[in-house]
């Protein structure tokens, strides 16, 4: 007998929500392997951990992370570390399902997992965000590893944090485990092109989407939200295939240019002092962010942003999700209905956690490779992904969001079914 977990209560258009909902959309072209789907409706395993700290002026603090493991069928979990005040399980339960999901759809051998803990990073010293970062990192210690669960960076986290991490984690361990963490710095085992690999995604399928609906990339004029690591590597690809980069939107304001952002200046002012402080461009209401005249949307912040609401007053043709799940399912229907072409996370931002594979082979093998074999194989595996999923949308008729979850979930129960169920 079938039943809801019972330690979260997921609204709707909550992330895990979002989740549940897509994966009931796909049930019906999983065949007989839908007997397993119930599989894909609960974490395998969910860590919450009590990590306290002593601040710089002497006070404890405690914060509260999470690992969560939702499925290893297809090989260890692999997914990000978050950091972020708005953290919780059942969001973290979204984003580890979501990776479960995204390492099939582009047939990486992992499964998925995710991390996270509850605090405002700019809120910590260097030496707090070190001690938080290296107490979590025990905490998890007893469920992480090189072949078990491979951590990664995420919103607010980055190479140095992932490097914090592999430290403590070889301390305990008493080696050094550079394979336990993706996203490294280059000399402690990290990877050519790790860096940029998600944006490079996004541009690629966004690319080759654009290709298919014949939307030319010249002149393309494009609204992206979130200038981190993912919105604006890809806002710069897209530009230098000759885009118009019209808008941009992060949480220090929103700012528009008709005739297309300057970003070699806009970059480094954005990195200081966020957007507002940027004089190239007009400055405009959060709101009015989601109506600019634009072809391609790139979402690449927090999950829940394109609602319904949105979704009926955008102008964008296609919809590319740099973000994990940023649209709600309401909003996924209108813009369906609208004839809005939406390349879903689960496939637009897996460049990421792929040169993260690249990354983990190479720690194995001790050897490394170029940049260019990294970007080559990156865009290879990429294509070929989107051109299954399209084939498979088109073969059944369902956007390409059911698509991906139509592959990913076949790759994952047919897994599930073979390994069968112990004892
Ligand atoms: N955090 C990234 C994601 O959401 C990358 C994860 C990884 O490299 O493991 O896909």
């Amino acid at each position: 007998m079938n039943s809801e977990i019972s330690y979260v209560h997921p609204s709707a258009d909550s992330p895990w929500g979002t989740y549940l909902s897509q994966v009931d959309r796909v049930v019906p072209y999983l065949g007989g392997l839908a007997r397993w789907a119930e599989t894909l409706k609960r974490p395998k395993r969910a860590l919450i951990v009590d990590v306290p700290i002593e601040m710089d002026d002497g006070t404890v603090a405690h914060f509260e992370g999470y690992r969560v493991q939702h499925n290893m069928s297809r090989g260890p979990g692999k997914g990000g570390v978050r950091f972020h005040p708005q953290v919780t399980l059942e969001e973290v339960m979204a984003l580890s399902a979501w990776m479960t999901v995204k390492t099939a759809a582009v047939n990486l051998p992992f499964g998925g997992a995710k991390g996270g803990i509850r605090l405002d990073p700019k809120k910590l010293s260097q030496n707090e965000l070190e001690k938080v970062t290296r107490r979590y990192t025990s905490e998890i210690g007893i469920i992480i590893g090189p072949n078990t669960d491979i951590p990664a960076p995420d919103v607010n986290t980055n190479a140095q944090i992932m490097a914090w991490m592999m430290d403590t984690y070889s301390m305990n361990v008493g080696g050094t485990a550079t394979g336990v963490v993706t996203g490294k710095p280059l000399h402690l085992g990290g990877s050519l092109g790790r860096v940029k690999a998600t944006g490079r995604g996004v541009f690629v399928t966004g690319r080759e989407a654009a290709r298919r609906l014949g939307l030319d990339l010249r002149g393309a004029r494009i609204a992206v939200q979130g200038f981190g690591n993912v919105g604006s590597v890809a806002a710069e690809l897209f530009a230098e295939a000759g885009a118009r980069i019209v808008a941009v939107q992060d949480h220090t304001g929103t700012i528009f240019n008709g005739d297309g952002l300057d970003l070699a200046a806009l970059i480094p002012v954005a990195r200081e002092d966020g957007l507002a402080g940027f004089n190239g461009g007009k400055v405009i209401d959060t709101e009015a962010f989601w109506d600019v005249p634009c072809d391609i949307l790139i979402p690449a912040a927090l999950e829940g942003q394109i609602t319904a609401e949105r979704a009926l007053k955008t102008q964008a043709k296609l919809v590319l999700e740099g973000a994990n799940g940023p649209t709600v399912p309401a909003a996924d229907d209108i813009l369906a209905e609208r004839g809005v072409l939406v390349v879903p996370d689960v496939i637009c931002n897996a460049g990421g956690v792929t040169v993260s594979y690249f990354e983990w082979v190479q720690d194995f093998s001790s050897f490394f490779w170029d940049e260019d074999e990294i970007n080559v194989r990156l865009d290879r595996i990429m294509m070929n992904a989107l051109n299954q999923i399209w084939d498979t949308a088109d073969r059944h008729k369902i956007t390409l969001r059911t698509a991906t979850f139509a592959v990913a979930c076949e790759r994952i129960l047919m897994a599930r079914q073979e390994r069968g169920l112990y004892p």
